[in-house]
């Protein structure tokens, strides 16, 4: 298996894109540590499911990443408890829309705290024990609005642009080791995050949910297709495989065609 041995800690795994990537690094042989919030319960049947489907050990860490001592703290218990950490995913990530003069300063700054700064925290973390092996993959979560906007996401734009010039410069300063920076930027993947969005567009508009989700493709994506969770994983193995050694730096979309217009 491609990633027996490894350990990954995959931010805001207990749903959405994060989930699809811990799926696909399990699947592939790594030992995981799931992260995010929800019902203990439920967590636990995730965790506990997840290591029964693929035969790998998965932890789980409730840090809430908007807490720079929190994730430093998921960290360290990681590598205390599996020896090490080999490949990180900054995933977790909230969303909120509002034009900027009526944009919530809380909002703004819960926004770039979860979305922006919480990978500088884990990065900062974990670097030290990648160079101590001198083997790494850092995953970075982005988006298309990473590379592009588009009105009332002001903080979320900022952030994911963010995060793409710091995927830039951790892989410069990493490139003549065996650890790789890229960044991962989707279009729309049908998560409880952009249903919250299509929900919302359905209220405003008084259309209802479907013809809503058929808008919201339309407008910005021309496959007229959701990205999904799966094919997410699948590219973040491949960032974690040896044919991956030299893809440094990127800001890599998976988003039906949106940027390319
Ligand atoms: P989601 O809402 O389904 O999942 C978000 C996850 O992050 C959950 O596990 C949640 O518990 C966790 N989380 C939220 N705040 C947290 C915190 N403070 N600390 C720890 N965990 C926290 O969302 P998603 O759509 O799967 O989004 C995942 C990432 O992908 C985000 O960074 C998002 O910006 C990005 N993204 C999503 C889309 C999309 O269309 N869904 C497109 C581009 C980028």
């Amino acid at each position: 298996m491609l990633l027996t041995g490894k350990c990954a800690i995959i931010t805001g795994s207990t749903s959405g894109i994060g989930l699809g990537i811990a799926r696909a690094l399990a699947e592939a042989g790594a030992d995981i540590v799931l992260n995010g919030f929800g019902e203990a319960s439920t967590i636990e049947k995730l965790r506990s499911g997840l290591a029964r489907e693929f035969g790998v050990r998965v932890g789980f860490s409730d840090a809430n990443v908007s807490n720079a001592e929190d994730i430093v703290g998921m960290i360290e218990e990681t590598a205390r408890d599996f020896g090490h950490v080999d490949i990180l995913v900054n995933n977790a990530g909230i969303q909120y829309t509002a034009s900027i003069e009526t944009f919530p300063a809380e909002q703004w700054d819960s926004i770039i705290a979860i979305n922006l700064s919480s990978n500088f925290h884990a990065i900062r973390a974990v670097l030290p024990r990648m160079r101590q092996r001198n083997w790494g993959r850092i995953i970075n979560i982005a988006s298309t609005h990473g590379l592009v906007a588009s009105t009332d996401k002001g903080a979320y734009v900022a952030a994911k642009h963010g995060v793409i010039g710091l995927t830039k410069v951790v892989a410069l300063e990493t490139a003549s080791t065996a650890i790789t920076c890229n960044a991962i930027c989707p279009g729309w993947v049908l998560t409880p995050l952009v249903q919250k969005q299509i929900n919302e567009r359905a209220d405003r508009e008084r259309i209802s949910v479907d013809v809503a989700k058929t808008d919201l493709l339309s407008e910005k994506q021309p496959s007229h297709e959701f990205a999904t969770p799966e094919q997410i994983g699948a590219l973040a193995v491949f960032l974690c495989s040896e044919a991956a050694a030299q893809i440094r730096g990127t800001a890599l979309p998976v988003d039906g065609g949106w940027t390319a217009q």
